[in-house]
């Protein structure tokens, strides 16, 4: 039984949407204040395996304390703030069940639930942070991962883009990975010859430490992480791309056998068959927990099914065909060949059934966009069923499947066409795509990291970085994180290693700072990559805006960028564009501006611009924008000491019209209506 125990209006309304919401599981501690809350604690804690307590933690503690015998006995006990914001797993969040107690609190009070215990958050959001929709027995599962027993085994078919995985998830071995097709053959067809062009790198200084990127990688980071166990989606080992996926699994379970009764679940069939968990020496009704990334279909019980979206379903359809015989007729096809329908991403068919009613109003019935192929597209692709009706119709012999592969590059036919009276439905696998995120980290500060880059650096399984951008967001980064790191000058190393991870199938995140576009990473490495992966831009501050916050308004007109930095630009190049921004009035920022072994660029720069601009020109030198050790000067055109500029600095060029104000440089908008 759960014991509700209020000591306010708003507590006691909070018991009775619970005792509501949960008939006959709960018994109401409330005789109107006849008794001290003491005792009716006292009572409650003596009665009930598990209570929910209105009150406020510390209010809660109090009382609880002297009853405490111990957590194999003690009840698991949940508070409720006053407001119902938060559900507090104050007590016995495993064994007592609190952890799972506070969950289904929230959900029915719209709080969030607090969990504290080790695998705590894990377990809290372990569904939530796989980035594919679920379906199955959610509850059961979740309440395992919280409560953190049973052990819930964690099944793929492939690799797919994954955070890691959370402690309270175990890796099993796929069951079903060598039906697909082998990662390596699309990973050959499509490495891409060319390294080696030069450009910039994020900072020129002399390639001493960790050149030639022999990776310095260091997986997991040394005693950072539970990773060493081997999450699922750490299989595939970097830059060779494409490893069976069987390599180097982890080790199912704990010791804990599966518990009593599972709850949730009826159906006995396994999914698979393989990678069942360990202990199975229990009763008939007892049911491997488990969750499963997967396309198919299996009959099991206490099993979450995560949805990839691996199918492209083909279709065709004689004019006028219905949405419903469409629709009718894909879900056949589907459940026949065993294929989940929450993994179709699209519907595809021939250019000249684009406007097909009922083929469109199918593809919006699943939720997904129809996608169309020239006759000739489909005529090429070779086809188990080809046939001669739609060849006269619409000029190919093969709509349904031809229409299915050309949605799902790289994949295979998993259902050959079925018929009905006047459609045609197929079914695709494409290969998984690997995922690359490049992420600008902004300028230094954490607060100018993007909650955005926070997301993406959090949904990689795998960081690949300069090691000194790495310690800047070491403590970002989800438990279990496969962290490349290496020094300077190993650009290209980088980002070959951030596609070859991509490539492998692996979520991945490249980062650099300010913006990961700006001098630095973005280039190299989608020069480096081909269409077979996602590739995910996340903006950063760059160092110009930091430095322009700090300096006042100095590019309220027109500005450029120039790095000063001939390492990998000659620099009559870079004296040619400082020229022309010269002559153009523009406001100039200048990146990589001086390093040890760089010293005479930056006074030539300055001289050209001031060939065209007067000597009191206000000029911003900042120094570790955002940083602890953050220094800002505004002086002019004249009056710049270089010596206090380094390759930490940006130094900021006003135009003709560009003022010092109150200390602060601006730059008029230069409009009419504002005119100086
Ligand atoms: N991607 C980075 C720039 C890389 S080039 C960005 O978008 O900011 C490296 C140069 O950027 C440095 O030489 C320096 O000129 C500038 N820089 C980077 N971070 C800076 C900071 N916090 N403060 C001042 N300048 C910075």
């Amino acid at each position: 039984m759960i014991g509700l125990i209020s000591a306010t209006a708003a507590g006691r309304a909070g018991c009775e949407r619970l005792a509501a919401a949960w008939p006959g599981r709960t018994v109401l501690y409330d005789d109107g204040g006849a008794r001290p809350l003491r005792e009716v604690v006292g009572a409650a804690f003596a009665e009930c395996d598990r209570l929910v307590l209105f009150l406020a933690t510390g209010a809660a503690v109090r009382l609880l304390a002297p009853h405490l015998r111990g957590k194999a006995e003690d009840p698991g006990v949940v508070t409720v703030d006053e407001a119902h914001r938060y559900a507090v797993a104050l007590l016995g969040g495993h064994g007592g069940g609190a952890n799972s107690l506070a969950a289904a609190v929230s959900s029915v009070l719209g709080a969030e639930p607090v969990v504290t215990t080790a695998t705590d958050a894990v377990g809290a959001t372990a569904l939530d942070t796989l980035p594919y929709p679920a379906e199955g027995a959610l509850p059961a599962v979740t309440r395992a991962l919280l409560d953190g027993t049973p052990p819930v085994a964690f099944h793929t078919d492939t690799i797919w883009p994954l955070p890691p995985l959370p402690a309270a998830l175990v890796p099993a071995p796929p069951a079903a990975a060598k039906k697909l097709p082998p990662q390596e053959s699309a990973t050959r067809k499509n490495a891409s010859p060319e390294p080696d062009q030069g450009h910039p790198g994020e900072d020129d200084s002399p390639k001493t430490a960790a050149t030639g990127g022999n990776e310095t990688a260091r997986p997991g980071g040394a005693g950072r992480t539970p990773a060493q166990t081997g999450t699922a989606n750490d299989q595939a080992h970097p830059a060779t791309g494409g490893n069976s996926p069987e390599a180097d699994r982890g080790h199912p379970g704990e010791d804990d056998s599966p518990k009593t009764a599972a709850t949730g679940g009826s159906e006995t069939a396994r999914p698979g068959g393989a990678g069942r968990m360990p202990g199975g020496t229990g009763t008939e009704d007892e049911e491997p927990y488990a969750v499963w990334l997967t396309d198919r279909t299996v009959a099991a019980g206490n099993t979450v099914f995560l949805r990839p979206p691996s199918l492209t379903v083909g279709v065709g359809g004689s004019r006028g065909v219905t949405r419903e015989e469409v629709v009718t007729l894909v879900r056949s096809t589907l459940a026949e060949a065993g294929l989940a329908e929450r993994s179709v991403t699209a519907l595809a068919t021939v250019d000249a059934k684009a406007a097909e009613p009922g083929i469109v109003a199918a593809a919006a019935a699943f939720g997904v966009p129809l996608l169309t192929y020239p006759a000739d597209t489909l005529a090429a692709i070779p086809v188990p069923n080809p046939s001669a009706a739609p060849l006269a119709a619409v000029g190919t012999a093969s709509v349904a499947e031809a229409a299915a592969l050309a949605a799902a590059p790289g994949g295979e036919l998993v259902a050959e066409k079925r018929k009905s009276a006047m459609a045609t439905a197929a079914v695709a696998r494409r290969r998984p795509r690997g995922r690359l995120a490049v992420v600008g980290l902004g300028p230094g500060a954490r607060d100018l990291v993007t909650p955005r880059a926070v997301a993406e650096l959090r949904r990689a399984s795998v960081l690949v970085g300069l090691d000194q951008y790495v310690d800047q967001i070491r403590d970002l980064l989800a438990p279990g994180t496969r962290v490349l790191e290496s020094g300077l000058g190993a650009e290209e190393e980088r980002a070959r290693t951030a596609v070859a991870e991509a490539r492998a199938g692996h979520a991945v995140a490249l980062i650099g700072s300010g913006d990961a576009g700006v001098y630095a990473m973005a280039s190299p490495a989608l020069a480096e990559a081909a269409d077979d992966i996602d590739v995910v831009g996340v903006p950063g501050v760059t160092a110009a805006l930091a430095a322009a916050a700090l300096l006042g308004a100095p590019l309220g007109h027109d500005h450029v960028s120039i790095s000063l930095s001939d390492l990998h630009t000659p620099w009559d190049v870079i004296e040619r564009r400082v020229r022309a921004a010269a002559e153009a009035d523009l406001v100039v920022t200048f990146y990589n501006p001086r390093s040890r072994g760089r010293d005479w660029q930056l006074p030539k720069a300055l001289s050209i611009l001031a060939g065209h601009r007067a000597p009191d020109t206000p000029v911003g030198v900042v120094h570790a924008a955002s940083r602890p050790d953050e220094r800002v000067a505004v002086t002019t055109l004249a009056g710049l000491d270089p010596a206090t500029v380094d390759m930490v600095t940006v130094v900021t060029v006003g135009n003709t019209a560009s003022r010092t104000v109150a200390g602060r440089m601006v730059t008029p908008r230069g409009y009419r209506w504002q005119a100086p």
